[in-house]
């Protein structure tokens, strides 16, 4: 299991060919979310922000290259990786000439196989933990395919649960998380856990980050909730 699960969005409007992505794509150890048409896609980024989307280009009312563009218009959504899937090569290029800001493009048929790959390069960027990466922060050292942590050299003992935390805080240093976005991240959308389970974990991850006398790296910030620097 990764450090924390990556989402990724599938926006095809062709079942057999969602169903084989959404099958890959879980076996793969993603979470995955489809939409079958553009204003689907629009709808399923704001209800669940996704760390990736796999975006056709042609598709019923909103286009693929449509959703892009509004997706990468956004402050809060460009950072998302998109690679879009098209059926002609010459689509590719005219994806390229619009610079739409997609961040890479796969022809029909695609190889499975290269496309996992270059959805691996994507999130190496944007979500190194969920793909088995070693992330560093300061002195502290965060291996997501081992599940060791060490600071200043020195292992830390920490559960699952706070070591999810540290994952994400860790992605995205100086990052504000609010308690909401913490629990949807760390603990699943899917399972009801109060805030205050929030807090409690914070604070037991403080307590390992800084046992050793190290300085305390998570900054609280009021009525909003943490970050990590
Ligand atoms: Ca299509």
């Amino acid at each position: 299991m990764s450090a924390t699960q990556p989402s990724v969005l599938v926006v095809e409007d062709e079942v057999a060919q969602r169903e084989v992505l959404t099958y890959n794509l879980e076996a793969e150890g993603f979470r995955v979310t489809t939409a079958e048409d553009g204003e689907e896609a629009m709808l399923a980024v704001a209800e669940d922000t996704p760390d990736l989307i796999l975006l056709d280009w042609m598709l019923p009312r909103v286009s693929g290259i449509e959703v892009c563009r509004r997706i990468k218009s956004r402050t809060e959504w460009q950072g998302i990786p998109v690679i879009m899937l098209s059926a002609r090569s010459d689509d590719v290029d005219k994806v390229r000439g619009l610079e739409i800001g997609a961040d890479d493009y796969m022809v029909k048929p695609y190889s499975v196989i290269e496309l996992m790959a270059r959805l691996r390069a994507q999130l190496r960027r944007t979500r190194p933990s969920s793909v088995g990466q070693t992330i560093t922060y300061d002195d502290i050292v965060l291996d997501a395919e081992t599940h060791r942590v060490t600071r200043s050299g020195a292992p830390l003992k920490l559960g699952p649960t706070e070591f999810r935390l540290l994952a994400t805080f860790m992605e995205k240093p100086g990052r504000v998380w609010g308690r909401d976005q913490l629990l949807d991240r760390v603990w699943g959308r899917d399972i009801y856990v109060d805030t205050r389970t929030v807090d409690v974990h914070v604070g037991r991850l403080r307590k390992v980050l800084t046992k050793a006398g190290g300085e305390d790296p998570i900054r609280t910030v009021r009525g909003a909730g943490y970050a990590l620097g």
